[in-house]
């Protein structure tokens, strides 16, 4: 069996650069670094089957481990829950235009795509349109899952877009106590309030008091 990595060094398996900066982020806290997954690019993609965002972190941590044999994997997945919506996009988050075949915009911007379509969506539906953002992680090695955590942000889809910060639906997904979307927000307050932000914290602090 390989050598286990120092702990130090967490492997994301994510090329998603807000994705990577807020783990990052979070992550220097706990005087972790997170580097992204050797080759990930060469790496067939598992299909997230899963039906909850904690199935699909999982499969993805433990799919990827599997062939970086030794380095301790942490996938995540995260997404959208809106109630009106039933919790939908949910595990579909990423593609839920293109699920949809919506193609009102002739966009490459996927998420601009999926944001129209969301307030397409809600149009018929009385506010406020109430959502959470959640986000499962799993921290696997040789294709075993160690570690597990999750974490959600409650807020409020609005009408327009605000903020050019964050990824996703950031500029449309209101924090009420903050009066600001979260892509309004800078990074430090997103990485101690986020979905992600509050699973790595849970997922590091079980890290440090777990011999992987
Ligand atoms: P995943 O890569 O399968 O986890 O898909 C996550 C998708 O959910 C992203 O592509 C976004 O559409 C959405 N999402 C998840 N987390 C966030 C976030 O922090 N901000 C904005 N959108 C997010």
């Amino acid at each position: 069996m390989s050598a286990p990595e120092s702990r130090e060094t967490l492997y994301a398996a994510s090329s998603n650069a807000g994705k990577l900066r807020d783990f990052s982020v979070a992550a220097a806290v706990f005087g972790v670094k997170i580097a992204v997954l050797p080759g990930l690019a060469e790496i067939r993609a598992p299909a997230e089957e899963g039906a909850t965002f904690a199935a699909n972190a999982r499969l993805k941590a433990e799919a990827y481990s599997r062939v970086r044999p030794g380095l301790l994997v942490l996938a995540d997945d995260s997404g959208l829950e809106v109630d009106a919506l039933g919790g939908a996009p949910g595990v579909r988050s990423a593609r839920y235009a293109d699920d949809a075949g919506f193609d009102l915009i002739d966009s490459e911007d996927a998420d601009g795509r999926n944001n129209l379509y969301l307030l397409e969506q809600l149009r018929e539906h009385s506010q406020p349109w109430t959502a959470r953002y959640r986000c499962a992680l799993a921290l696997a090695r040789d294709s075993v899952t160690l570690l597990t955590a999750s974490g959600a942000v409650e807020g409020e889809i609005i009408v327009e877009p605000h903020g050019m910060g964050g990824f996703g639906y950031d500029p449309l997904f209101w924090l009420p106590e903050l009066g600001k979307t979260m892509a309004e927000i800078d990074l430090e307050t997103k990485q101690r309030l986020s979905h992600r932000g509050r699973a790595l914290q849970a997922l590091l602090q079980r890290l440090r008091s777990t011999p992987c």
